[in-house]
């Protein structure tokens, strides 16, 4: 016989398989052996109470008859050759690995370009950036084998609530190596260090079944015919004919917005998130998550079970939105631009999470009319304008070098310079700077507020432990590549598909790569 049934438990008796078999049979009114075996489905921290902290399991359980493990669902790729039906898939992020397995799945030939390097060579190109702070406009923690997600905290939750197909993109990752935990667990993440081979598993596969990845292929114009476009010109000079093309570039690909204005192919200003990323010392995020005694666990922290705590905080200040972003628990902060003279930053964490910082992107809502001054006047534009400009001034006020300019938290809120800044995750090194002189005031207003409003929802956030980073400003894209709700193709170009992030259709890994197969089902269905 199989049940699922659902237990409560601590952190250390969550640790034990043979406590909870324990806890199995005593609520089944069982005897222990009769337990073969067990799964979890889902697992989940309540960390509500201030006295204990729990662990909420729901289990597949197995009751005198054999075990069988979870059977994870896998796709079934097939074999496609020259004289399969083609597309071309501009961007080797998320969305354009999961739209070439989608299309091969379905038998038809992806052929994908990506501009950047495959994950091993762009591991070079990210130390020299760590290391002497050069920037490689073609290869950077946005550009490359796996774009934007595969050097990332490879958090895997999104807001989309299509149950069915978010379990069929983590079923994939764990088909290409990915932890199965990433299966139950409510906040699943795979970590920098895992993502590089679960990516490069995708690309070989793609390879394997026929399809092809050509990387260092930059796209730099497109062929339209009558409206329709025929083909894509790369900076090598090759010319790839196509049936369809996938444009999925990601939100950094501003030659490619540039390049769609220029050819009078529709775009438009899309709002998007900016502001600066915020990193505590681990300890306090777990003190004030917790609830944990900072005396009292002065030497063990959280202790062996828990893993490194986050938090999610949201307020309305003058009716604008500041939001934290893409936290990282136990992360470090990524130096994410994608050109010189630019200052990025976002983060990243190991899959242990064990890096004795928190960072967290803390951002405020940027829409078209916060932005038109005489400079920037209305046009398509005008926010990445202005997104760029913000990210100019960071690295000016930087001093170069990929330094980001930052300051204390409390400082920064009450206006002051500080004097001294506390020890940082960022290994291109911060600088105590007038962040008035980088962040539009009504951007360092709202976060000024804000931050303030978080300490008092979360006793010990607002310290001046805290150190805040400028600048966080690629949360999405400021330009949308618009597209037929029916059909998905933009609405002057047949067989174009504009997809994912940024397109203004995705944010984040899983909802990238889930509008990569809806748009490659899209594009099979019109064949
Ligand atoms: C440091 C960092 C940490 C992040 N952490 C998380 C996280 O934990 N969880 C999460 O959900 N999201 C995270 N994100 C965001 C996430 O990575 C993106 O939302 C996601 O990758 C978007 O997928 P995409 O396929 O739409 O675009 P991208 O991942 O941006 O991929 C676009 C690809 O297109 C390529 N390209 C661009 N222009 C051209 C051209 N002209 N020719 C050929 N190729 C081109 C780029 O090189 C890139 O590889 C993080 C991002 C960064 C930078």
């Amino acid at each position: 016989m199989q049940q699922k049934i659902s237990i409560k438990i601590t952190p250390s008796e969550a640790a034990s398989n043979s406590i909870i078999t324990a806890y199995i049979a005593a609520h089944l009114s069982i005897n222990e052996n009769q337990v073969t075996g067990f799964y979890k489905i889902k697992e989940s921290i309540d960390a509500r109470s201030r006295h204990q902290i729990w662990i909420n399991i729901t289990l597949q359980v197995f009751i005198d008859e054999p075990f069988i493990t979870r059977q994870v669902e896998q796709v079934i790729l097939r074999n496609v050759n020259h004289n399969s039906k083609s597309v071309i898939i501009i961007g080797a992020g998320p969305a354009g690995l999961f739209a070439a397995l989608k299309l091969l799945e379905l038998g038809i030939k992806p052929i994908v370009l990506e501009r950047g390097k495959n994950v091993r060579d762009r591991r070079r190109d990210l130390a020299k950036l760590n290391k002497e702070g050069i920037v490689n406009p073609e290869s950077n923690y946005c550009f490359g084998e796996g774009g934007a997600g595969t050097y990332s905290d490879g958090k895997l939750y999104t807001r989309s609530n299509k149950r069915g197909n978010i379990d069929r993109i983590l079923n994939l990752f764990v088909q290409f190596g990915a932890d199965e935990k990433i299966l139950y667990q409510a906040h699943p993440h795979i970590g920098t260090n895992k993502l590089p081979n679960i990516i490069a598993a995708m690309r070989d596969a793609i390879i394997a079944y026929g399809g092809e990845v050509i990387f260092e292929e930059k796209v730099i114009d497109f062929v339209v015919k009558q409206n329709e476009i025929e083909s894509v010109i790369t900076s090598k000079g090759n010319n790839y004919k196509a049936t369809s093309i996938i444009l999925a570039t990601g939100h950094s690909a501003r030659d490619i917005f540039k390049l769609l204005h220029h050819k009078n192919i529709l775009i438009e200003a899309k709002p998007f998130a900016l502001g600066v990323r915020i990193e505590h010392p681990q300890n306090i995020i777990d003190e004030c998550q917790y609830h944990l005694n900072p005396i009292a666990t002065k030497n063990v922290g959280r202790g062996d079970y828990l893993p490194a705590a986050s938090y999610s905080l949201v307020e309305q200040v003058n009716r604008r939105g500041v939001f934290s972003f893409c936290m990282c628990p136990g992360g470090i902060i990524a130096a994410a631009a994608t050109d010189t003279n630019e200052l990025v930053v976002n983060g990243w964490s190991p899959s242990k999470r064990n890096n004795p910082y928190a960072n967290s992107g803390m951002v405020v809502t940027v829409e078209l009319k916060n932005v038109l001054t005489k400079e920037i006047t209305a046009n398509p534009l005008a926010l990445l304008e202005f997104q760029k400009n913000v990210e100019q001034k960071a690295y000016t006020a930087g001093g170069g070098n990929l330094v980001a300019p930052a300051l204390r938290m409390v400082d920064f809120c009450e206006g002051k310079i500080s004097t001294n800044l506390p020890n940082c995750s960022y290994i291109p090194g911060v600088t105590s700077a007038n962040l008035k002189t980088v962040l539009p005031s009504f951007i360092h207003q709202a976060l000024q507020q804000g931050l303030k409003t978080f300490g008092k929802k979360m006793k010990g956030y607002y310290t001046n432990e805290a150190i805040v980073v400028a600048t966080e400003s690629r949360t999405s894209s400021p330009v949308r590549i618009p597209r037929n709700a029916d059909n998905l193709q933009h609405p002057q170009i047949t067989n174009l598909y504009p997809c994912a992030e940024g397109a203004g259709y995705a944010g984040g890994i899983v909802s990238a790569a889930m509008d990569g197969e809806r748009v490659a089902e899209m594009i099979v269905a019109h064949f």
